[in-house]
């Protein structure tokens, strides 16, 4: 039997997953298994998805409107959260409008395809996220993939290139299994020089990078230069669904190909409302970002210190890591023994021979319990010879 197989196959490469069963809330203290758990695996960066205001904003919007949406918004009409929600990321991004949709993952699988097809080419960054490739395979587009952040070899294929030929970069601004940042301004810089456009993922940024928490295209000041500024609400913003922000033309543009939009569900009320919520406490507590970042730096130090090969994470996600799958395993299950959870992160997820356990920290963990966490790093290290 072929899923037999294919499962017998896995589990010889380290490489079956399970799903870990929770039995409560998000965090940063999980129960698992009848035990308290610190999480360090959460992209609820903010920890908003159970804050008071958020969680208010989604009972409030469920009562009002229901728990479903009922239809796609341009079959059943657009309700007040999604129309709120649109106007305020717009306000919040600086552009002219924005469009919600489903999640991430229909966001890039919907919008590459509207904004490109066969005939152009896309260059696409080596570590975009699954959904970005995904997007790009279901354009009919050429996809050539560049080293990670190597614009050298970026300027390369846009100048072997067709005069004239349509052609999309796509990166992450924050890369999922890495942490690190796409040189944003040297791709716009390559962008404008080839007459090319510029999608950039900005899942894992925003909500947390900028002085406002605008994301990665503000942390670099280049709201001016890239055009379309595509986001997620499942990570810092707590709720679920995704946004791109551009020219009401660009806006209305997608209404009208982007087929992940057009033809999926609207997104339930309470996740717009909750997403709203969100947004206006990233607006008005910029303390979070703070304790956020001084977290960051206290776990990442700790980590150096203690001797783990760390990767070039300059956010919240912070890779340990440990190369062969069967290693990264063992480590995550020690580790949830010693009561921290993070995850081993495996082929396909990253590269072969790069697995990695992939932490993050939030904004509400306190200095006590990352201290905590780093002991128990210290002690499974130990224990599974990486240090
Ligand atoms: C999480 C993620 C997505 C998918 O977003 P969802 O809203 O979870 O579907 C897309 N791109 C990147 C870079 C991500 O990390």
């Amino acid at each position: 039997m072929m899923f037999e197989d294919y499962l017998a196959q896995l589990a010889s490469k380290h490489l079956t997953r399970r799903l870990l069963p929770l039995e409560s809330g998000t965090g940063p203290v999980v129960r698992i298994a009848g035990r308290d758990v610190l999480l360090f695996a959460s992209n609820d960066y903010l920890g908003l998805a159970g804050h008071a205001d958020v969680v208010d904003a989604a009972v409030r919007a469920t009562q009002t409107y229901g728990a479903g949406s009922g239809a796609a918004r341009l079959v059943s009409g657009s309700l007040p959260p999604h129309q709120h929600l649109e106007e305020a990321l717009a306000r919040f991004k600086g552009t002219e409008s924005a469009l919600t949709l489903g999640s991430g993952y229909l966001a890039n699988i919907g919008a590459i395809p509207a904004l490109i097809s066969s005939g152009g080419l896309i260059l696409a960054d080596r570590l975009c996220h699954a959904s970005l490739i995904d997007g790009c395979r279901l354009s009919g587009a050429d996809v050539r993939i560049y080293r990670h952040n190597d614009m050298e070899h970026l300027a390369r294929l846009l100048s072997k290139r067709r005069v004239g030929r349509r052609t999309l970069i796509v990166t992450d601004g924050i890369f999922s299994m890495d942490g690190d940042l796409a040189p944003l301004g040297d791709l716009a810089a390559l962008a404008e020089a080839y007459q090319a456009d510029l999608y950039v993922d900005d899942a894992h940024g925003t909500g947390v990078m900028g002085i406002h928490g605008r994301g990665t295209i503000e942390h670099f000041g280049l709201e001016k230069r890239i055009a379309l500024h595509m986001g997620t609400m499942g990570k810092a913003l707590g709720s679920s669904g995704a946004f791109i922000a551009g020219t009401r033309h660009a806006i209305q543009y997608l209404l009208h190909r982007c087929r992940s939009f057009m033809f999926a569900t609207a997104s339930p009320p309470a996740s717009a409302a909750a997403a709203l919520a969100a947004l206006r406490i990233i607006e008005r507590e910029p303390e979070r970002r703070r304790r956020l970042w001084d977290n960051r730096q206290r776990l990442f130090e700790g980590l150096r210190r203690l001797g783990f090969t760390m990767a070039p994470s300059v956010s919240p996600i912070m890779p340990i890591v440990i190369g062969r799958a069967d290693t990264a395993l063992r480590f995550a299950e020690h580790l949830l023994a010693n009561d921290v959870f993070a995850p081993a992160i495996r082929p396909p997820s990253v590269p072969a021979d790069t697995s990695r356990i992939r932490v993050t920290v939030t904004s509400e963990h306190t200095p006590a319990q990352i201290d905590q966490a780093l002991a128990a790093f210290e002690r499974t290290g130990q224990d599974t010879r990486v240090l």
